[in-house]
């Protein structure tokens, strides 16, 4: 491949990375050879090869994989000729806009992450609500708006579905988005090339500043120092902050006081395990992406039930699945049945059969009776505690792998006769009893996520 077919190949890029990280990053790349499966890119300096290299290898690689090139590696070289010395990054930018240079240099935004695409239920629908009014860009009421919750639901996307609207609504915003790794990348630059001070001018300057994953930060004191002063000088100016972590500020081990207690100061808001509904949802419009591209796949109803209830996870595995799903049944040409879900996503609904505990048992069943926990593996044989304590046998016999033995020892040292006694029982109950079939649906219900 020539130069000439970069150029061709790269302008599908500016889709994917969106128009000013396209003009400032991959435009200015020069292919200079293809050799052994390596493609080597020209690069201005040190600085931008790293950026290019952090933010956008994978996307140009995969990029060149479809257009069909023989790789597997890119790799970013100085241009021969270039200046050695680094330069800073406003200058890494090729000038090519007018001076009143209004970009700053962020992450790439995910151009499908909008508020368009993303699916509100009752798990995310405060976090979405806040998103939104930040998003209108309006007078800042919360400073900062701060996101939490486990992995692949939805932080990030709703980050950059804040970044494109205000993009969108008032494009002179100067709008900043990274993740916490990035700004220590940036600021570990910046003191090695000792500029400080751009850096903090540069961080200094926007109007909104988007953080994502800050709990990387914890425990590396002098970034978290440079985030602290970064944050309370735009506070001090009345910009907006976004930020987003795996866990409430509170939470964060590692991360210092002052810090916590600033992030706290605005508005902190979770985002919920998703539940059935949600990731039925989430589905049904993946589902109806894919029936754009691949027109003449069918789907049997059920599946997408089938998935919500299966895999409950992470949206980001549940997404994969779907891909996968469709891909396969376009290959092989059938209808996406029940039977080819399962045997063509086996490993995903294996890895995802949720584990449960004893002692998650123990406590949703003593909850559910509204008896102590401790009477779980106390002596007392009255019915009121004798009866859920069997029941919580009963389900750690049926929801875990556990022995008898085992279950027996968790339930302060019973013999597995004991168990084998009080898993037959209820299996005896159940049969007669509907309320109790009722009470253990549900209780399985619960555990089982
Ligand atoms: P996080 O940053 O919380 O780990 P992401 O924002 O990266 O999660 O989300 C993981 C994937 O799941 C992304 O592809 C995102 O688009 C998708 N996703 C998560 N929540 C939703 C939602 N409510 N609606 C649509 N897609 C979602
Ligand atoms: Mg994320």
């Amino acid at each position: 491949m020539t130069n000439d077919g970069w150029v061709k190949i790269r302008e599908d890029l500016r889709k994917r990375v969106g128009k000013d990280n396209y003009v400032t990053w991959i435009e200015p790349l020069k292919l200079s050879k293809l050799d052994d499966g390596v493609a080597s890119f020209a690069v201005p300096t040190t600085f931008f090869g790293d950026w290019v290299k952090r933010n956008f290898a994978e996307h140009i690689l995969n990029h060149l994989l479809t257009s069909g090139a023989a790789v597997d590696r890119v790799e970013f070289a100085l241009e021969r000729n270039a200046p050695t010395k680094s330069v800073k990054p406003s200058e890494a930018a090729p000038r090519k806009r007018p001076s009143d240079d209004k970009d700053v240099p962020g992450a790439p935004l995910d151009a499908r992450f909008t508020f368009d695409s993303f699916v509100v239920g009752k798990p995310n629908e405060l976090a979405h609500a806040a998103a939104r009014r930040v998003a209108e860009g309006g007078p800042v009421t919360f400073n900062p708006l701060f996101l939490y919750g486990g992995v692949g639901l939805g932080k990030t996307h709703l980050m950059h579905a804040i970044a494109h609207e205000l993009q969108t609504r008032q494009p002179e915003l100067r709008v900043l988005y990274l993740s916490a790794e990035q700004f220590m990348y940036r600021f570990v630059q910046a003191l090695r090339e000792r500029q400080v001070m751009d850096f903090k001018e540069l961080f200094r300057s926007v109007d909104v500043l988007m953080v994502d994953d800050v709990q990387f930060i914890a425990g590396k004191d002098s970034t978290q120092e440079e985030f602290f002063h970064t944050f309370n000088a735009l506070v001090d100016q009345n910009k907006q902050i976004v930020i987003s972590a795996d866990r409430a500020p509170g939470e964060i081990k590692g991360l210092e006081e002052r810090i916590k207690s600033r992030l706290q100061c605005g508005l902190v808001v979770d985002l919920h395990p998703t539940d059935y509904e949600l990731r039925l949802g989430i589905l049904q419009q993946k589902a109806e992406f894919y029936h754009t591209q691949y027109r003449d796949l069918k789907i049997a109803s059920g599946v997408l039930e089938f998935l919500a209830h299966r895999i409950s996870t992470n949206v980001r595995v549940l997404e994969g699945a779907l891909t996968r799903l469709f891909a396969f049944a376009s290959l092989v040409g059938r209808e996406i049945t029940l039977d080819l879900t399962q045997d063509c996503l086996a490993d995903i609904l294996r890895a995802s059969d949720r584990k449960v505990t004893i002692e998650e048992i123990q406590r949703k069943v003593a909850e559910h009776y509204n008896i102590r926990l401790s009477d779980m593996i106390g002596p007392k044989r009255v019915r009121t505690i004798a009866r859920p304590r069997q029941i919580a046998m009963y389900l750690s016999k049926q929801l875990t792998s556990r022995s008898l033995p085992d279950i027996g020892r968790r339930f302060g040292g019973r013999d597995h006769t004991t168990i084998m006694h009080g898993v037959k029982k209820i299996e005896e109950l159940m049969t007669a009893d509907s309320q109790l079939s009722d009470d253990l649906q549900m209780l399985k219900r619960l555990l089982q996520g």
